[in-house]
């Protein structure tokens, strides 16, 4: 009688609930490198090396830990390129009777999990991933009879839950929230702090090599690997992280230089997302740091939500929406997405900044991604769908239950409001108070309209008037749809007119 345990690569914790209970002595574990999982969008290659070699390097420690572990490496013989058929010949190769594994992070590969029972002619059990500080059974409870999901009542739910920043049941500081501290333009600082680097090990260089030979024309660059991809390194990742970076986190949050690709964020989400640390650790280890003076409590409480408000509140929107949530289009957005996401050639200064470092790190920070790439895509009409695929191929921190609700609805407006009050939709004013990119663009922030002035203002009204019934009913939104009727018809013509020749010009 042998149990068969499916581990993911994003499913990297000691205490995942599909190895909880389990015998060692009757149980083998299975972890496989398949090339579906690798394509089914166009990935970073560094996302795929971060996710292999992290996978092999937790194989190896659940082998030290005594557990008998099947790999499968991708180019291994006979490898069938799918979950479903490397289950399928494990569980013939080993004579399993039973197969466990922690639910998947996506509903693609929740609902193929369904059918495996059938497929594999044993049982299958799909276990909860109690990584995460609310289940679904306290996301649905929490969400059952409100009008609207609002994510700040539901973090505050959190802190109480977890007693972080709490003083008995009030906040610490007297306040849930310091947001208001937290929204400087970035101040240009020549001493910005870099995440830590960990260079490549020769488990990893072996994947950098392979990756580089599977996928040579890929998408994104390999160059300077730096990522952790073990658990030893992530911890010191955020030790250096509270060290360096969280005591001015937040002064700079939505700041953007194109010189400093990190300012003073975490850049811990991949490793939370695979499952090399745990959001209770990161947000203690935090709290401890204010705790002891070493960060303000701003710097603190700002972390702290995003990640046990923000990042808890986007999976649960995921999984309580259902697998249709990635196909909505609210805003009936269908233009392609442009060539240039791909390759970042743009004269746009922002946009080739902000695709530029992601075509390099696999990384770029909130503000790059909401206001910069998500903001142009919003105010361009391109097709949310499209969209969202392309967040989750380029971003090493991307998994679908994090990155859909982000994308299409916080972004993109394309669940109609759902998650977020208002769109995220600004001209290129905003972009100039944020950061240092206006300066050197071939385009002029002044300008609102004809061949030179900024895009995002040349397709800014234009896209307030598109939608401006369904605006004119959002309080948040009723303002500019006022000041644009205020323009008149005549005004309203040159601003279709004019973000119509500024698509064509950027070959839209
Ligand atoms: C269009 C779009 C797509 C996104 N896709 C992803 C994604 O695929 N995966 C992902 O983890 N985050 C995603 N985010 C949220 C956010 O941009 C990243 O979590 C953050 O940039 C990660 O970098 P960091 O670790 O330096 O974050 P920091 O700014 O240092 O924040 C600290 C931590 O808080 C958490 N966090 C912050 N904001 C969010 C958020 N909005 N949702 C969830 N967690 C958050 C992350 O775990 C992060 O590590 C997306 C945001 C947008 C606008
Ligand atoms: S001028 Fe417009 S396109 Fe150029 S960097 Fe500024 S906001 Fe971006």
């Amino acid at each position: 009688m042998t149990d068969l345990v499916l581990i993911l690569g994003d499913q990297l914790s000691d205490a995942l609930s599909s190895l909880r209970g389990r015998d060692p002595a009757r149980t083998v574990v299975l972890m496989a490198e398949v090339m579906g999982e690798a394509t089914y969008v166009r990935h970073h290659r560094k996302k795929i090396v971060l996710v292999l070699a992290a996978m092999r390097h937790f194989a190896a420690r659940l082998r030290v830990a005594g557990w008998q572990v099947d790999y499968l490496a991708l180019e291994a013989d006979g490898n069938t390129g799918t979950l479903g058929g490397e289950l399928e010949r494990a569980v013939r190769r080993h004579g399993a009777s039973a197969v466990y594994l922690t639910e998947p992070g996506e509903w693609r590969l929740r609902l193929e999990a369904d059918g495996w029972a059938d497929t594999l002619g044993v049982p299958v059990t799909v276990l909860e991933d109690d990584r995460f500080l609310a289940s679904h059974a306290d996301f649905e409870a929490w969400a059952e009879g409100r009008k609207a999901l609002r994510m700040e009542f539901f973090y505050r739910e959190m802190r109480r839950r977890t007693g972080l920043l709490m003083e008995g049941e009030a906040p610490t500081g007297g306040r849930w929230n310091f947001d208001a501290e937290n929204r400087a333009p970035p101040a240009g600082d020549l001493f910005l702090p870099e995440p830590l680097r960990h260079d490549p090990d020769v488990v990893t260089g072996d994947v950098l090599a392979m990756v580089a030979r599977r996928f040579p024309d890929g998408f994104g660059s390999l160059d300077d690997f730096r990522f952790a991809v073990t658990r030893e390194q992530a911890l010191a990742s955020l030790a250096h992280f509270i060290d360096a970076a969280l005591p001015a986190f937040g002064d700079d949050q939505d700041g953007m230089l194109v010189a400093s690709p990190y300012l003073h964020h975490a850049v811990l989400s991949p490793y939370l997302n695979i499952g090399l640390l745990g959001p209770l650790e990161v947000c203690r280890a935090v709290e401890a740091a204010w705790r002891a003076g070493k960060v303000p409590l701003n710097a603190a409480e700002g972390f702290i939500r995003q990640v046990i408000g923000w990042r808890e509140y986007m999976r649960g929107v995921y999984w309580r929406e259902g697998p249709t949530y990635v196909l909505r289009n609210a805003l009936e957005a269908r233009r392609p997405l442009p060539d240039f996401y791909w390759t970042g050639k743009t004269d746009m200064a922002c946009m080739k900044a902000a695709i530029g470092q992601t075509l390099d790190l696999a990384y770029a920070h909130h503000i790059q991604r909401l206001m910069v790439t998500g903001n142009f895509a919003l105010l361009a009409g391109i097709d949310p769908h499209a969209v969202h695929e392309w967040y989750l191929g380029a971003y090493a921190d991307a998994f679908e239950w994090v990155e859909a609700p982000n994308t299409l609805g916080m972004s993109q407006y394309a669940d109609g409001g759902l998650l977020g009050s208002k769109p995220y939709a600004a001209s290129g004013s905003y972009i100039h108070r944020m950061s240092d990119y206006c300066s050197g663009c071939a385009y002029n922030v002044k300008v609102r309209s004809g061949p030179g002035a900024c895009p995002f203002n040349r397709l800014y009204w234009d896209f307030i008037d598109r939608h401006a019934a369904r605006f004119a009913r959002n309080p948040r939104m009723a303002q500019s749809v006022r000041t644009l009727e205020r323009m008149g018809e005549d005004r309203r013509q040159e601003l279709r007119a004019d973000a119509a020749a500024c698509l064509a010009e950027l070959g839209l």
